[in-house]
């Protein structure tokens, strides 16, 4: 077979002489061409768009021949399908116009004997018509040994190692995502992940047990790490032959997955360092559960520079903190812009706690007594606000998590609930009798993990004097079950005489049998289970449950979110103690509620 020319000469418009001496000269060149590629070291494929071959130069088929079970030639796909199973989708999908690249690839052949070393076969394809592909062919098993040295000898130099995990640093995985996005721009295709993985909560692990179990932790999670991405290296653990562990900060570390097989890979191979990082670290004689989150970018969605991938992939790994349940996110560019509002809203937020922006309402809770009686308020929920110059309220759905993440909710709770016992003591004063008797107070999940929460708490109750049993601080389920240290700090406040309640029951890692290893008073059911109670038997069921459970224990429930009279009337049957919703009030300013007071018919004697 050789390349067909269709110039023929008869084609040519017939011109003078000069013009029929230049094509013939064209023609000779184009000849000498062909066959100076036919000859040449590279080998050159020309085929359909199924992979049919339609043209081989002998050194094409040299290289082809050599693949383990190559059997004919007729389908370059069909003869890669075993060392480049991707090929035929990766041409398939492509929709670039003639003259283009699709694809560029190095493909790792397996060793001839199994201690040899693997060869390298470097493809690249380019549409040439709408009906037929050029490929490229090379040994690139030298290229490529050659780069991995180079890495692996920049990789070991010492100012480039973190001394105590014995990973490269920061400085090594910028270089390296570099390197990837700029082949990849140069049209060798390589498809890459950079994974950002940080420890949830590491302070916390330094501050109770000493920098050294801190130290010790980050060394073997370093080694987790590494075990797992030489599985990877070795082949056995899904496609892809590349993989470079860094640690980049305190507590942070980037992984830099390259020539990644199919789409999927990346999934698999964070899924299982999940996996492995999850399992317990033996720190001294204990068994420490270690929590992380994890942070995916594509290389195709990388941006341009190692710096701004690094910093997209710390985005994604808030985001999946703050998902919670969720084991890792993968970067979008939307996520840019919430990063860049959460910042916004951080900025405005110190402002408005100096600036005293933030103030408290407060939500009637009421006893669910028979249909009839006078509404008997037990006590009240404060609930914190954001009076914003420019965008009204705010919500604190959008700025508690915030306040979280950047280290504002300490002093946050610290506003609400001084500001929220300053006006209980005034309605008592005020209203004697017919004043609220509890005030309950949200604690979110980060407050619990401040040294100073439990004085802080113990502080505020001396300076407003408010008696520890008119007081009752509310946190959510996931974070009461989850460890010990939350227990321990939860039966620390309860010794400041005060109750407690879990919040939101029912969203969290629901578990009725978890119920009676948390030290809490109360239970309020969440509004999503409340406003369904009436329609969903499923739902009706679990309030059941949950209001039997409870009371098996001795604790009271409180209905959320109650809206209707069906809803009030529903839970009141299934036996819940209290309830809470804009059938009885929406949240009130101060001034409203004393007037919300006075108008309802009575005030609980006996709460709470
Ligand atoms: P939460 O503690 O479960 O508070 C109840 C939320 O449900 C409040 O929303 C309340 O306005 C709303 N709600 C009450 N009844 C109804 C109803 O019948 N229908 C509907 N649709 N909603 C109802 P809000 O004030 O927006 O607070 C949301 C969450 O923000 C709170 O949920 C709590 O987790 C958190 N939060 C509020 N204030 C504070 C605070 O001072 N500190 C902390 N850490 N978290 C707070
Ligand atoms: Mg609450
Ligand atoms: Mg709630």
């Amino acid at each position: 077979m050789a390349f067909d020319s269709d110039a023929s000469q008869d084609a040519l418009p017939a011109a003078d002489a000069g013009i029929v001496d230049e094509v013939v000269d064209y023609r000779q060149a184009y000849e000498s061409l062909v066959q100076f590629l036919y000859q040449a070291p590279l080998g050159l494929v020309r085929l359909a768009p199924d992979g049919e071959v339609q043209m081989m130069t002998p050194a094409a088929a040299m290289l082809l021949n050599a693949l383990p079970g190559s059997g004919d030639l007729d389908n370059l796909f069909d003869a890669l399908r075993g060392v480049a199973p991707q090929l035929r989708q990766l041409v398939a999908d492509f929709r670039a116009p003639t003259g283009t690249v699709c694809t560029a690839l190095r493909i790792a052949l397996a060793p001839a004997t199994p201690h040899g070393e693997a060869s390298w076969l470097g493809l690249t394809m380019r549409k040439i018509s709408p009906h037929a592909l050029m490929a490229a062919l090379s040994d690139c098993t030298l290229e490529v040994e050659r780069e991995q040295r180079s890495l692996h000898d920049r990789l070991t130099d010492a100012s480039r190692t973190d001394a105590l995990t014995g990973l490269p640093n920061r400085g090594v995985a910028i270089e390296r995502i570099q390197q990837l996005i700029d082949a990849r721009r140069a049209g060798r295709a390589r498809s890459f992940a950079v994974l950002f993985l940080n420890v949830d909560r590491f302070h916390q692990i330094n501050d109770s047990l000493g920098h050294a179990a801190g130290d010790e932790v980050l060394r073997l999670l370093a080694g987790r790490l590494q075990a797992q991405l030489r599985r990877r290296v070795r082949g056995d653990g899904g496609g892809g032959h590349d993989a470079t562990a860094t640690r980049i900060g305190n507590d942070e570390f980037a992984i830099v997955l390259d020539d990644l097989g199919r789409p999927d890979d990346v999934h698999t191979i964070t899924q299982r360092l999940l996996d492995a990082l999850l399992m317990p670290y033996g720190i001294g004689d204990q068994q420490l559960h270690v929590r992380v989150s994890l942070g995916v970018v594509l290389g195709a969605q990388a941006s341009t520079s190692g710096v701004e991938v690094l910093n997209d992939a710390n985005i994604a790994m808030t985001e999946s903190r703050r998902g919670g349940s969720l084991r890792y996110a993968v970067f979008e560019p939307a996520m840019r812009d919430r990063a860049a509002r959460r910042g916004l809203i951080e900025e405005e937020l110190r402002h408005a706690l100096a600036q005293g922006e933030l103030y408290v309402e407060y939500q009637p809770v009421v006893a669910l007594d028979a249909p009839g009686r006078p509404l008997r308020c037990t006590g009240v929920e404060a609930l914190v606000r954001w009076r914003h110059p420019r965008r009204g309220i705010v919500s604190p759905i959008e700025f508690i998590g915030v306040a979280e993440a950047c280290g504002l909710i300490g002093e946050l709770g610290r506003q609400v609930l001084a500001a929220a016992c300053v006006e209980f003591m005034r309605w008592r004063a005020e209203l004697g009798p017919r004043a609220p008797r509890l005030l309950a107070v949200n604690v979110s999940r980060a407050q619990l993990f401040l040294p100073d929460l439990v004085d802080m708490v113990r502080d505020t109750m001396c300076s407003t004097e408010i008696p520890p049993a008119c007081l009752q601080l509310e946190v959510t389920e996931s974070m009461a079950a989850e460890d010990e240290h939350v227990r321990e700090v939860l039966a620390q406040l309860r010794s400041l005489g005060l109750s407690l309640a879990l919040d939101d029951f029912g969203t969290g890692y629901s578990s009725l049998s978890s119920l009676h290893h948390l030290p809490v008073d109360l239970v309020k059911v969440d509004r999503s289970f409340v406003s369904q109670v009436d329609s969903s038997d499923y739902h009706r069921v679990l309030i059941e449950a949950t209001v039997q459970v409870a009371r098996s224990l001795r604790l009271a429930t409180v209905a959320e979110g109650i809206e209707t009279e069906a809803q009030a009337q529903a839970v009141r049957l299934l036996g819940c103690d209290k309830g809470q919703g804009f059938l009885y009030s929406r949240p009130l300013s101060s001034a409203a509620l004393m007037a919300w007071l006075a108008a309802s018919t009575a005030v609980a004697a006996d709460a709470p």
